[in-house]
């Protein structure tokens, strides 16, 4: 695995400087707003992008991204305060199970540009807020479509009986206790039925049901509706990174299907966390000791999945490289498991890899931790100190 020359660079200063053995995310941001730029070329003109911020919420991720996006999706009121704080220009929409009333409250006040509806409850809870406020609620309705064909991925989260999402069945009392709440504006649908999604033509065909269901609903209950939300969910693949979601053929498919399926005036959003911030995080761990057990060789270094719990809720082995101190080889040409601190066998980032040489002070610089990593992880663990939190700039 071959790192950039930026990264490479960056590791060199920090092992100069280095105290201690090195621990540490390292963000490029430059990286991160190039590969923004280019999906936002690639994506046809009636199609905006958001960014959902669960991926990764770091502040300087989304300064880096903010002027990039049409907006952020904040999944819960924690989230939800956080980007308003840092963004308040900038276009917010809350979704996510179980909103408290003080939290839509929370974003009626702060002028939020949608709010996803996730049941009936919450639409009546809605309604009780917007009204005693005095203050419109623009609504997006988030429904678990019934496919004729169940989507198949790791993360499946609709389709099937699942906590998000309205029922179809329920979409008419949802539409009559609109049209009689005058401070409630249905705007449009949402839907987010997976992610993990690698495969472009699995995920066409996915839109075209989107969009085959969107117009049907639409003609249904004489709606016209300015926005369409199809979520996010392209899949990073981690153990062959070539063979992650291509983009641009997905962005090409799209518009051909957008100029079959004649949406007119409503857009296309798309709310996107992994695709978007995964490549631009390194996760970097000096090696602290190497030993043999039972027959294997470990590498332990400074730091684990208390960090990066990436490659353990995944179950994958993270790829790697090995960029090399100076010290003689202890290992060549060996299979090698990497393990972090914690005293748990579960601590493994990646189990019996090849490597060409190993020493103690080498560093292991794990790719494709910028999503779902540092914020997934149980940081307080043992009490470790915690990585050091390091940024490329963007310009
Ligand atoms: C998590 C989430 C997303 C983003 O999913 P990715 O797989 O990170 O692209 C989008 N929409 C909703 C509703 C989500 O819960």
């Amino acid at each position: 695995m071959n790192l950039p020359d930026a990264i490479v660079r960056a590791i060199d200063g920090l092992r100069a400087e280095r105290t201690q053995p090195l621990c540490a995310y390292l963000y490029d941001l430059a990286a991160l707003a190039e590969h923004v730029r280019t999906m936002r070329a690639a994506l046809p003109a009636s199609c905006e992008l958001f960014y959902a911020a669960k991926a990764n919420p770091e502040a300087a991720i989304l300064r880096t991204l903010a002027p990039l996006v049409d907006g952020f999706e904040a999944a819960s009121g924690g989230e939800l305060r956080w980007l308003h704080g840092l963004h308040p220009e900038l276009p917010l929409i809350f979704g996510g199970p179980g909103k408290l009333d003080g939290e839509l409250a929370a974003a009626l006040d702060c002028g939020v540009a949608a709010i996803h509806v996730e049941s009936l409850g919450e639409l009546r809870r809605l309604a009780v807020i917007a009204a005693a406020r005095g203050r419109r609620a623009p609504v997006l309705l988030r429904l678990n479509l019934k496919l004729a064909e169940a989507p198949d991925s790791r993360l499946v989260m609709g389709g099937k009986p699942t906590p998000f999402g309205l029922d179809e069945e329920a979409l008419d009392e949802a539409l009559a206790l609109l049209r009689g709440e005058p401070w409630l504006e249905l705007q449009g649908l949402h839907f987010h039925l997976l992610s993990h999604q690698l495969d472009v033509a699995a995920h066409l065909q996915l839109m075209r049901a989107y969009l085959g269901c969107f117009r049907r609903l639409c003609a249904e209950h004489r709606l016209e509706l300015p926005l369409l939300n199809v979520g996010g969910g392209m899949g990073i693949d981690y153990r062959d990174p070539g063979n992650s979601f291509d983009w641009p053929a997905f962005c090409q498919g799209l518009a051909a299907l957008l100029d079959e399926q004649r949406l007119g005036d409503t857009r296309l959003r798309f709310e996107i966390g992994r695709f978007i911030s995964a490549a631009c995080g390194y996760y970097l761990m000096e090696v602290l000791d190497i030993k043999r057990n039972h027959g294997q060789y470990f590498a332990i270094g400074r730091g684990g999945t208390h960090h990066f719990r990436t490659p353990a809720a995944q179950g994958h082995d993270h790829p790697f490289a090995v960029v090399r101190g100076a010290r003689p080889a202890e290992l060549r040409e060996q299979a090698v498991t990497l393990v972090g601190q914690l005293c748990t066998p579960k601590d493994v980032l990646a189990r019996q890899q090849p490597v060409a040489e190993l020493a103690v002070g080498d560093l292991l610089v794990f790719p494709l931790a910028g999503a779902y990593a540092w914020n997934i992880s149980h940081r307080d663990f043992l009490m470790h100190e915690p990585p050091q939190m390091l940024f490329l700039p963007a310009g």
